[in-house]
């Protein structure tokens, strides 16, 4: 299937719209020649209003980790943004909803197969850890043994700045990831690291 009419269904989906508080709106970015894959968590409520994926503080920080320009992060050809739910899921009683459970697999196969296969994906949060490295245990213990899962895959912590207090306890993931993951996504997307 071309990528163009791949990403035509995937706007037009609702799968799970009954089970939305709103209409669906699927946040993806995808390009033929992405070597850079970022699977998340879902939108949140922000991105759902602008349709611009990691258009929020997580964002910002997540850019910063990965040493990508706004230009950069945001070429579909460069970097592909996956979440685990492509749309957002609504308000829980302690923050978002997890991401829908039908979402990743109608969709995921059908969305990786169009990139290349040397690509490096980035997995953010339990829920894409439980999906592409299952046996990999929980969030810290995935991104502390982050070594042993490249270099295919690089697990990471939630970017959010609700998560400051993990990224104090865990300093060795900025002294240590942190370099290591710029040095990889500039080499995936072609560039001299910044
Ligand atoms: S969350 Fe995924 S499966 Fe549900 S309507 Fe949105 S795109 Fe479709």
């Amino acid at each position: 299937m071309r990528l163009d009419d791949l990403l035509v269904e995937v706007r037009a989906c609702r799968i799970c719209a009954d089970r939305l508080p709103h209409e669906p709106r699927p946040v993806v970015q995808l390009g033929g020649s992405a070597r850079l894959v970022i699977i998340g968590q879902a939108p949140g409520r922000r991105v759902h209003e602008s349709g611009v994926p990691w258009d929020d503080p997580s964002g910002r920080t997540l850019r910063a980790w990965l040493g990508l320009t706004d230009g950069e992060f945001y070429d579909p050809d460069l970097v592909a943004l996956v979440p685990m739910g492509f749309c957002y899921p609504g308000k829980g009683s302690s923050g978002d909803l997890p991401p829908r459970t039908e979402c990743a697999p109608a969709w995921h196969d059908r969305v990786l197969d169009q990139l290349p296969d040397d690509r490096l994906t980035i997995l953010i949060g339990a829920y894409a850890i439980g999906r592409y490295l299952p046996d990999a245990g929980n969030v810290t213990e995935a991104v502390g043994a982050w070594r042993e899962h490249l270099p295919s895959h690089l697990v990471l912590p939630h970017p959010s700045p609700r998560n400051q207090g993990w990224l104090r306890r865990n300093p060795w993931f900025e002294a240590d990831t942190v370099p290591d993951l710029r040095r990889r996504v500039a080499e995936v997307v072609g560039r001299t690291p910044g």
